[in-house]
């Protein structure tokens, strides 16, 4: 009797030490680069989760590096008060068929807060690349092979991953340029440093419009519906049968954070995933939002698991790891 009170005044001690959660700024980790796709994803989502959270300030930190895992496992080590969280795209499940020895545990190290967005991506090309469509791109490829080079944001990045699909299906290899995250890697395609690069379409579709890359085809199975994408032409439509690269985004809380926290985290996750400004953000650049039962942790943590399942065996046939 005496423990059961015990545990009782325990629990409502704990709870009412995050009863005022969040009262203070809270830094959500974007494993990537500034300016690119997943930190434009985050600042945009801070923007509108920082009403729900009571209108705390959200700092975006940008801990870009190794396709994203530096960023996570700073996260899976932080202090589990709800202060620190991590938004994270595709790169979680991939990362732990593309690295031996990793620093975290994709499934055991984190409270799964909800998933965000589903977001396609575009092959794209350097400006002075003499082709103007998937056909000419093939000749150009074929003119030039061993010479070619394709950007990404490191091993276990989807522009990584995009690019090793590309280079395998094709049976063609590039030299890889690994950058912390597409964002300065747009910057060296538009300057014509690298070819290539496989990148989400919430960081192409502007640079698409305005005609400052060349635009190929999209990864996704299906044409995309958004106005400067629509003409793109599916990889699979080109000939590479069954080719489909989309990748999603979720949040992530270090293991043991209180559920008290975890609760508010989704609940305002949800209220920030139907603001207007953030949808019609996020529908512009092609990106669409999850409103299906992923928005509640633990199938967001189910999902995740099966997408390490799916694509630990494509990776280990393509056949690339890091250390
Ligand atoms: N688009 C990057 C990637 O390749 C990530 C980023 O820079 O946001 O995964």
């Amino acid at each position: 009797m005496k423990q059961l009170l015990l545990a009782g005044l325990a629990a409502t001690l704990a709870t009412s030490a995050f009863a005022e959660y969040p009262d203070k700024p809270i830094t959500i980790v974007v494993p990537f680069s500034a300016g690119g796709p997943t930190d434009k994803v985050a600042r945009d989502l801070a923007e509108a989760l920082r009403k729900p959270m009571g209108g705390q300030s959200i700092i975006i930190e940008n801990v870009g590096g190794a396709g994203g895992t530096l960023g996570a496992a700073k996260v899976a080590k932080a202090s589990n008060d709800g202060y620190t969280l991590l938004l994270h795209h595709i790169g979680m499940s991939t990362a732990p068929a593309l690295y031996r020895k990793m620093a975290y545990d994709t499934l055991g190290d984190f409270e799964y807060l909800g998933m965000v967005n589903e977001v396609p991506m575009t092959l794209v090309g350097k400006p002075t690349l003499p082709a103007n469509n998937y056909a000419e791109l093939l000749k150009w490829m074929d003119a030039n092979k061993g010479k070619i080079n394709l950007a990404n944001a490191g091993l276990g990045a989807a522009s990584h991953l995009c690019g090793l699909l590309f280079q395998s299906t094709l049976k063609i290899e590039m030299q890889t340029v690994p950058y912390k995250g597409t964002g300065p890697a747009m910057t060296d395609l538009l300057g014509g440093q690298v070819d290539l690069m496989c990148d989400q379409t919430t960081n192409t579709t502007s640079q698409i419009e305005s005609g400052k890359v060349k635009a190929f085809a999209v990864t996704s199975s299906k044409r995309l519906t958004t106005p400067a994408l629509k003409t793109l032409p599916t990889l699979d439509e080109s000939g590479l049968k069954g080719f489909n690269v989309s990748i999603w985004h979720g949040m992530y809380a270090p293991k043991g954070t209180p559920k008290a926290v975890t609760d508010k985290i989704n609940a305002a996750l949800r209220v920030a995933l139907k603001d207007a400004e953030f949808i019609k953000r996020e529908e512009a650049l092609g990106a669409v939002i999850v409103t299906d039962a992923r928005l509640n942790g633990e199938e967001h943590k189910k999902f995740v698991a099966a997408e390490i399942a799916k694509w630990g065996p494509i990776i280990k046939a393509a056949g690339q790891y890091a250390d």
